[in-house]
């Protein structure tokens, strides 16, 4: 248990546990990057993987700005994001645009939590006048900020339309006469494969 007797020890301490957020990272997210198959989503994942390892090498900055060793205390917080992602990540998949659709969920859930951390030390530092350890975090905070939005658009422009199945499609149709079905199908869902063309499994998908 840490004894905190003012901002400053609060800022050292939250420091201390988003560095061991940030080194759990540089762990995890080659796990994820295996287990995913769309090649954007790949590349986001590694492109991120080397800021965050940029990320690890600021907080050392930040700690030695503050004329502290660079310290880990165990992120309770990340390490439970990182066992639920691999948990769905590990789950059985009919389609693998499905799996990553699972894997930006759990990278997402990742961002915002770290922008939250920042996001507090950062209001800290400020107040504390420390510019340098401002400068520091807000190119980082800034660095989560954009990994989120690449998620989201990975999200809406490849995973979650390859994850839907031509089932979805027709009783999307169905419901409202064909108008949003017919757009999905000009973005080319109907083109790709779904577990319907591999057979036998569309009745549980179709009660929705
Ligand atoms: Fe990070
Ligand atoms: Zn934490
Ligand atoms: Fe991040």
């Amino acid at each position: 248990m840490a004894s905190i007797d003012s901002l400053r020890t609060l800022l050292v301490e939250q420091l201390k546990d988003i560095y061991d957020a940030e080194k759990r990272l540089t762990k995890a997210i080659p796990k994820l990057i295996k287990k995913s198959t769309s090649d954007e989503l790949k590349t986001a994942l590694q492109h991120h993987l080397d800021e965050t390892e940029e990320q690890v090498g600021r907080l050392e900055q930040a700690f030695e700005q503050l004329d502290m060793a660079a310290k880990a205390r165990t992120c309770a917080g990340m390490k439970g994001l990182i066992e639920e992602g691999d948990e769905h990540a590990g789950d059985d998949y009919d389609d693998d645009g499905l799996r990553d659709a699972a894997i930006i969920g759990a990278a997402q859930r990742v961002e915002h939590y770290e922008i939250a951390a920042y996001g507090t030390a950062i209001a800290h530092a400020r107040l504390l006048e420390l510019d340098d350890v401002v400068s520091l975090l807000t190119e980082t905070i800034d660095e989560e900020k954009a990994a989120d939005k690449k998620l989201t658009a990975i999200a809406e422009s490849v995973v979650n339309l390859d994850a839907a199945t031509e089932d979805e499609v027709r009783m999307a149709g169905r419901r409202s006469r064909g108008a949003p079905a017919m757009a999905m199908m000009g973005r080319g869902v109907s083109a790709r494969s779904s577990a319907h063309d591999r057979g036998g499994r569309s009745s549980r998908r179709s009660r929705r």
